[in-house]
């Protein structure tokens, strides 16, 4: 069984320019609930003027909590420090992500801190979601590549990965951020990592803007990695490739998956019908070419 993290309703949905109402994004993380999913980032709890999608986090998440009907689905939330965990924990968010990069050039421009100051707030986060019993997962954000500094050295994956365990994160989603990796490097870069740390705790979080996510998916699971974050219909562009391809596709990921005879326990009819009604939402197509494929044909 694979385990895909759905982060179309946070991470797609960041990246989108028009904004959408919290009824409609409630509406897609319910049909999305609908799918067999298990996990669903909801949302993020950054400072309003920030992140104008994420405004409504508050009233968004509350709604998910009070209406969907718990079937075993994880709702975690992204909180980028102090602040934003009292609101989660204040809503009764259980799990909850925070965020870093191996470039000190990236981390600057995205969360105005270094990565060693990114870990002074993580730090504080962690410390008190272990007191309060609040899962915490780890995100890196440009593992591979960065726009301002290029390829990134996989010693610098390795040592932000380990202090990131050291936090006590139970998961790290290694995140190529713009794009940019390709499948001998993804290759090279897990066999060092599962040097260190058990490959069970990494998870792949692949954007398709060079078209290279479904290979480098395939090169990942050829070196054991059994969890993969994904956005309904590829959600979400490239803020550093203007009109360029973000995050890949649950779908696209979905049809290697079952190519490979592995089981995701998502049903593809449902998804589809999640990502084609938020796709209409924001009045535009589908990054993913199975879905565009599926939609036209209803074949899978
Ligand atoms: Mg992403």
């Amino acid at each position: 069984m694979i385990k895909i993290v759905e982060v179309g309703p946070r991470d797609g949905l960041q990246n989108e320019k028009t904004i959408l109402s919290t009824e409609d994004k409630f509406q897609f993380i319910s049909s999305l609930s609908d799918t067999g999913l298990k996990t669903i980032e909801v949302t993020s709890f950054v400072k309003a003027p920030s992140i104008p999608q994420m405004a409504d986090a508050t009233e968004l998440f509350t709604r998910v909590k009070n209406e969907i009907s718990n079937k075993g689905i994880s709702f975690p939330c992204l909180v980028p420090n102090l602040k934003g965990y009292e609101t989660a924990k204040s809503l009764g968010v259980k799990e909850i992500a925070i965020f870093t990069a191996t470039s000190d050039s990236f981390a600057r421009k995205n969360i105005n801190a270094s990565v060693e100051e990114s870990f002074e707030r993580m730090r504080e986060v962690s410390q008190e979601a272990k007191k309060d019993g609040i899962l915490v997962r780890g995100y890196i954000s440009t593992a591979f590549g960065c726009p301002y500094e290029g390829v990134m050295d996989v010693t610098k994956l390795i040592n932000v990965t380990k202090k990131l365990f050291e936090l006590g994160v139970y998961e790290v989603s290694i995140g190529d951020t713009i794009g940019v990796a390709v499948p001998k490097q993804v290759r090279n870069y897990l066999k060092d990592l599962k040097k260190e740390f058990p490959v069970e705790k990494l998870a792949m979080h692949f954007h398709d803007t060079r078209g290279m996510a479904p290979t480098n998916i395939y090169v990942s699971l050829e070196e054991g990695i059994t969890t993969f974050d994904s956005s309904a219909g590829g959600l979400g562009g490239c803020p550093y490739a203007k009109g360029a391809t973000g995050n890949v596709a649950t779908e696209d990921l979905w049809y290697l998956l079952h190519s490979e005879g592995l089981e995701t326990g998502v049903d593809i009819q449902k998804l589809s019908e999640a990502s084609k009604f938020i796709l209409e939402k924001l009045n535009r197509s589908s990054e993913s070419k199975f879905l565009r494929a599926y939609l036209n044909t209803g074949k899978v």
